[in-house]
């Protein structure tokens, strides 16, 4: 593809700047540079070791000043959130967790169609790729909209150029065959995925009370055969802890883990409502978790043990859940909430909320040799940070603190996905945000009628 007279497979050059490449050593390079070749980044370190050897080089982007990051990662939201946001909903406030699904969500997600998926899907990948995020896991739910539903929303990514891994959340809230029908959804779409490289598919499975043992069952036995990630709510609210307290005499991990659900590409979404045996039991089989601060405080469900799981080496990726799409505001999330629940401030550190969003989410999904951290041979997805100004110095020692106090969605300056530059100076340059609002504010309008708000 052409791109202001450069070639993809050209050899590009990105250097000055200072790098935090959240390799397995968490290097920090000051004045570093990076190489990148078909999409791939093929060198990377101090330019003043290499600056008179450099040859052959296409294009070179002069990063001096800024900060160079890998692109971040969004662990588990619902695209389709977006389509709802500010929505003057005509009900009784929510009390609860449940009422919140039943009066908002599960009304919202019968009335979607496809083409809300594609038309959220633009929008919601459009603002995570404007500040940052270059790879997103989501569950799309929308029970009259299941087949075929997942190209609707590859359309919407592809037209962006992020990465994502797509899901259908299947579920037997309403009857057993629309599970199976969503179960179906997912199978084929894996397997048209499997040698896509910027979207790919996944299991996804709603919550433990909504399904039963068997549909569980069914989607680790469509996992043996067509293999991918599953993701689950996992005690989000109270009510997937009493449901299994009274119905299987169990608690949420155990049963899920007596079911043969937990594993290391399983990820489990939220677990406010765990206690110490289900960490371990989560720890044992490696699987992994998706943490939701912003979600979590909106919904008022509860603050999960992350404290506890990070001392255990859990593995937890930073998400979403469809509310507020901002890299950085969720960052933020995560690094405050745990301070204020736990009244310590020692309890998470500016660079575990940032493993949360880089290398620890690319782990989630198995693709940690493909992402997460800049390092030779990976996927050239990268994130170039302007400061303008710099208030304080940003060197080795200082600039983690620097991203987590300081940057918002206004300092960035460049987004790559595979080389490919798709923000430059703020700005995307390869989608039109004049069409993206024209076909939200159509497709949004239409579906708040639907749910019977007047926009005038
Ligand atoms: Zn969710």
């Amino acid at each position: 593809m052409m791109m202001r007279g450069v070639h993809m497979s050209d050899k590009r050059l990105i250097k000055g700047g200072i790098i935090v490449t959240m390799d397995k050593d968490r290097r920090i390079i000051e004045n570093g540079y990076i190489i990148v070749e078909d999409g791939l980044i093929t060198a990377i370190g101090k330019y003043d070791d290499v600056k008179n050897e450099l040859s052959s080089i296409d294009e070179t982007i002069d990063a001096t000043k800024e900060i160079i990051l890998p692109g971040l990662i969004c662990s588990h939201t619902h695209l389709y959130g977006i389509l709802l946001r500010g929505a003057p909903l005509k009900i009784k406030p929510p009390t609860d967790f449940v009422q919140n699904l039943l009066e908002i969500w599960w009304r919202v997600d019968s009335a979607l169609t496809h083409d809300d998926a594609y038309a959220s899907a633009l929008a919601a990948s459009y603002e995570m790729m404007l500040s940052g995020i270059t790879f997103f896991a989501d569950t799309y739910s929308g029970p009259n909209s299941i087949t075929n539903v997942l190209d609707y929303i590859e359309k919407g990514v592809n037209e962006v150029g992020i990465r994502g891994m797509l899901a259908f959340e299947t579920t037997e809230r309403e009857n057993k065959e629309q599970a199976k029908k969503g179960l179906e959804e997912n199978i084929r779409f894996i397997k048209k995925t499997t040698k896509s490289d910027k979207i790919r598919g996944m299991y996804s499975i709603h919550a433990s009370f909504t399904v039963s043992d068997e549909h569980i069952k069914d989607v680790i036995d469509a996992q043996r055969l067509v293999p991918a990630p599953i993701t689950i709510h996992t005690s989000e609210g109270l009510v997937d802890l009493y449901h299994n307290l009274e119905r299987y005499g169990k608690r949420t991990v155990e049963r899920l883990n007596d079911v043969g659900l937990l594993g290391e590409h399983t990820i489990l979404a939220h677990t406010v409502h765990i206690n110490n045996d289900e960490i371990e039991l989560i720890r044992k089989t490696n699987s992994k978790v998706a943490h939701n601060p912003l979600s979590n405080m909106l919904n008022a469900v509860g603050v999960p043990p992350v404290v506890t799981m990070l001392e255990k080496n859990i593995t937890i990726g930073l998400g979403n859940d469809g509310f507020i799409f901002d890299a950085f505001e969720n960052i933020r999330g995560a690094f405050l909430l745990h301070k204020v629940h736990w009244r310590d401030p020692r309890v998470i550190s500016p660079l575990t909320v940032l493993e949360m969003s880089t290398i620890n989410g690319a782990k989630l999904y198995g693709l940690d040799n493909e992402i997460g951290s800049l390092e030779t041979g990976k996927k050239a997805d990268i994130v170039i940070l302007n400061p303008k100004p710099a208030v304080t110095p940003i060197f080795e020692k200082s600039v983690i603190g620097y991203i987590v106090y300081g940057m918002t969605i206004n300092n960035i300056d460049k987004v790559m996905v595979d080389g490919e530059i798709l923000v430059d100076n703020g700005q995307a340059i390869k989608i039109d945000e004049n069409k993206i609002e024209e076909t939200l504010l159509k497709h949004s309008t239409k579906l708040w009628e639907r749910l019977d708000i007047k926009v005038e």
